[in-house]
C-alpha cells in the first residue's frame, strides 16, 4: 500500500514536471512575447549607449518585438551588472557591456558578482579605438607639448573618466601610470557627459572613444594627442598613435559582449544571437560602425563560446597589468 501510494505520487510528480517542461518549452518557443530590455551600464547619450541604439532597432526587427535600451549608469558599469546578475532569465533582460567587464574584477576587491559564472554569453559585437583627447583652449597643442605642460602642472590638471571598470578610467590609469604621473581625475556616470564638459572646458583631459569624438576631433573643437591603437585610424590619419610619440605598446581597444543573466534557456540564447548576428550583418549598421572606425567582430567571435573564451583571457590578461600599473582614483 505504502508503496503504492508513493508509486502514485511519483508519476503524479512526474505528470506534473513534464506538464511545466513543455509548458515552459512552449513559452520558449514563443518567446518573446513583449518588449525586451537591453542594458547599458553607462549614461545616455556616450559611447556604450550609441551602440547599444544603433542594434537595438534592428534586433528588435529580428525579434519581432521593441528592444528598449535603458541606461543604468555608475561605478564603472558594475551597478549594471550587478542589476543584470540579479534579474529573472527568462530572456527579457539582455545586456550589452565593453571590456570592463573583464577589468572590474581587478578594480573592485568584491564584486556581488562573477563574470565567469552570474552571465550567459550571446557574443561579440565590436572593437572600439580610443583617442587621448584635451580641451581646446589647452595650451599643449601635440603630445610633445602635453607632456611637457604635465610636468610643469601635475594634479593641477583635470582627467576625466567614467569610474572604475569604465575603459576611460583604464585608459586614463594606462597613461599617468606610463608618465609616472598622478593628475586630478574626476569620475561621471559615463563619457557622454564628460565628453560635453571637455567640450565646455570644465576639464582637461579625456581617453575616449571614437563612437563619436571623430567629428569634434575634425573640427579642432577638442585637441587629439594620439589614439590608443598600433596603427594610425583611417578616419582621422593626422593623429599619430600614443605608440609611435613613446608609448610603446600602448594598446586599448575596447571589446563589447553581450549577455544575459545566468540560466536564460538556450533556444532563446539561439535566438538572442541569430537577432544579434542579423543586426551587426545590415548594412546600415555595418556603415555606421566603419564611420566611427569601430571593427564589427568576425562571425566565430560573435557566438557565445567567442565571448566567453575572449572575456576568460581578457580577466587573465588586464589583472595583472592593472594591479602593477597603481591605479589612481
Ligand atoms: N563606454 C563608457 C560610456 O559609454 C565610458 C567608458 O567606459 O569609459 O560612457
Amino acid at each position: 500500500m505504502k508503496v503504492k501510494k508513493f508509486l502514485f505520487s511519483g508519476i503524479a510528480a512526474a505528470l506534473t514536471a513534464g506538464a511545466l517542461l513543455s509548458t515552459s518549452a512552449l513559452a520558449q518557443k514563443d518567446w518573446p512575447t513583449k518588449s525586451i530590455n537591453l542594458i547599458v551600464p553607462f549614461a545616455a547619450g556616450g559611447p556604450t549607449d550609441s551602440v547599444a541604439r544603433l542594434i537595438a532597432v534592428p534586433m528588435g526587427q529580428a525579434l519581432g518585438q521593441t528592444v528598449v535600451v535603458e541606461n543604468v549608469p555608475g561605478a564603472g558599469g558594475t551597478i549594471a551588472s550587478t542589476k543584470v546578475a540579479r534579474a529573472a532569465p527568462d530572456g527579457y533582460t539582455i545586456y550589452l557591456h565593453h571590456m570592463g567587464m573583464a577589468t572590474a574584477n581587478a578594480l573592485y576587491d568584491k564584486l556581488p558578482y562573477d563574470p565567469m559564472t552570474s552571465f550567459e554569453y550571446i557574443g561579440q559585437v565590436a572593437d572600439v579605438p580610443m583617442v587621448l583627447l584635451g580641451k581646446k583652449d589647452l595650451p599643449a597643442n601635440n603630445f610633445k607639448e602635453l607632456e611637457a605642460y604635465i610636468r610643469a602642472n601635475g594634479s593641477k590638471i583635470t582627467m576625466a573618466n567614467a569610474g572604475p571598470g569604465a575603459v576611460s578610467q583604464l585608459c586614463g590609469l594606462l597613461f599617468q601610470s606610463r608618465m609616472g604621473v598622478k593628475l586630478t581625475n574626476i569620475p561621471y556616470k559615463g563619457t557622454g557627459p564628460a565628453l560635453t564638459d571637455l567640450l565646455g572646458g570644465q576639464v582637461d583631459l579625456l581617453c575616449d572613444q571614437t563612437t563619436q569624438t571623430i567629428p569634434y576631433i575634425k573640427d579642432g573643437r577638442v585637441k587629439a594627442y594620439g589614439t590608443t591603437t598600433l596603427k594610425r585610424l583611417p578616419a582621422i590619419p593626422n593623429v599619430p598613435t600614443l605608440d609611435e610619440q613613446g608609448l610603446k605598446g600602448f594598446e586599448v581597444k575596447v571589446w563589447h559582449g553581450m549577455y544575459t543573466p545566468k540560466g536564460v534557456p538556450k533556444p532563446i540564447l539561439d535566438k538572442l544571437n541569430a537577432a544579434l548576428k542579423k543586426a551587426l550583418n545590415t548594412p546600415d549598421v555595418q556603415k555606421r560602425l566603419a564611420d566611427a572606425n569601430i571593427d564589427i567582430v568576425s562571425q566565430e567571435k560573435m557566438t557565445p563560446n567567442g565571448l566567453k573564451t575572449h572575456l576568460d583571457a581578457e580577466i587573465n590578461k588586464w589583472g595583472p597589468i592593472i594591479r602593477k600599473s597603481n591605479i589612481p582614483d
